[in-house]
């Protein structure tokens, strides 16, 4: 018997719903492979936050650093700003445990209706390699002259050398083990020396991997191309701006967001990797019952494949495939009027529990 230690943080809103159908299909699918999980729950979250002022501990990094995987629901709140769940909680996390890959696969699965008429079940297959710690999120910068005409804001991103060439490798690495295809996002015609740098880091990972055919598309043309003809795309690396509203683009093509999974990974493994549903903690439908447990169960076969046992992964992603393309049941943002309970357990009985 494997026994794998898994720091959960369910977060707030549907965060919390939809993870323990994460954990239930991980037990499913893990006793049938010999493998156990024990998981160790933190509240962290935007309601820590409103109670204690911060949305995890001052050693929290510290309290989950020996744990085999993290899986985080969501997390955010009305009435909590943005920033404060990304800088309080997702960016310590990500850039403490060097989480440099943020890895998005997208499926159009049989069964669910895509808004772009072009995106055929079972064509669509693309994964999104955002990088994770650097580029356009970064803390320089500043506003200057506050309530003077010539008031400013400046923002600069950081590319880095390693930086650039590590997330590159991975994503090659990745088309290397899949299609062969890549895309680099960039847009080094207007932004003039970070793009250009990353252009040119690419090219120079690409050399190692002959046999990936690889291009670059400046972001604006790429977003056009995911919409008019998505099943061309295999691997599209990204920095960490553009990999963000590329993969919500990607996600909805694939029909739902809901459905969305996401792994902040430290290829190295020398910290734990992150697991995380594309979506947020969805207030509008937060504590209903209702929300699509999906996003969070694809992910949790990424947590497995991260573990070293694809074959299990793949018995949860086939699960999935079968429900959507041989039942009628599913929750409303896929058209149905299934709970969120209902759903996982449909799940599960695809699973054969
Ligand atoms: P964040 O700021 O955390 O990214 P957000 O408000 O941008 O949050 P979500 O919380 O993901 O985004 O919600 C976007 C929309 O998608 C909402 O209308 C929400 O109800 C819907 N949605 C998100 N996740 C799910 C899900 N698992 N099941 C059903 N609907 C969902
Ligand atoms: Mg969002």
């Amino acid at each position: 018997m494997t026994d794998y230690r898994i720091a959960l943080i369910p977060g707030d809103g549907i965060g919390r719903e939809v993870t323990p159908a994460a954990c239930a299909v991980l037990d499913a699918v893990g006793a049938r492979h010999g493998i156990a999980f024990t998981y160790d729950e933190f509240d962290w979250s935007c309601a820590r936050y409103r109670a204690l002022g911060a949305m995890m501990p001052d050693d929290g990094l510290s309290r989950i650093r020996r744990h085999d995987a993290i899986f985080l629901g969501a997390v955010g709140d009305p009435s909590v700003p943005d920033h404060v769940s990304l800088w309080g909680l997702l960016i310590p996390i990500r850039r403490g445990f060097r989480q440099y890959v943020n890895l998005r696969p997208v499926k159009v699965f049989e069964g669910v209706e895509s808004p772009v008429r072009r995106a055929v079940a079972g064509e669509v297959d693309l994964v999104v390699v955002r990088e994770n710690v650097e580029g356009e999120y970064s803390e320089i910068g500043g506003r200057l002259g506050r309530g003077f005409p010539e008031e400013m804001a400046v923002q600069e991103a950081v590319f880095t050398r390693a930086g650039v060439t590590r997330v590159a490798d991975y994503a090659f690495s990745l088309a290397a083990s899949r299609r062969n295809r890549l895309t680099s996002a960039t847009k080094s015609n207007g932004i003039v020396h970070t793009l250009p740098f990353w252009d040119e880091l690419v090219a120079e990972v690409g050399t190692s991997y002959p046999d990936v055919t690889w291009d670059a598309e400046h972001i604006d043309a790429l977003c056009a191309k995911v919409v008019l003809d998505p099943a061309r795309f295999d691997v599209i690396v990204a920095s960490n701006l553009f990999g963000d509203i590329l993969s919500d683009l990607t996600a909805a093509v694939a029909g739902s967001i809901g459905i969305a999974p996401a792994a902040n990974i430290n290829p190295e493994r020398e910290f734990p990797s992150m697991f995380e549903p594309v979506h947020g903690s969805a207030p509008d439908i937060a504590g209903r019952g209702i929300a699509n447990p999906l996003g969070a169960v694809w992910t949790a076969a990424m947590l497995l494949d991260h573990l070293g046992h694809p074959e299990a992964a793949k018995e949860i992603e086939q699960a999935m495939a079968a429900v959507l393309a041989k039942t009628p049941i599913r929750t409303p943002d896929l058209g149905g009027s299934a709970t969120t309970e209902a759903f996982t357990k449909t799940i599960l009985e695809f699973l054969g529990m």
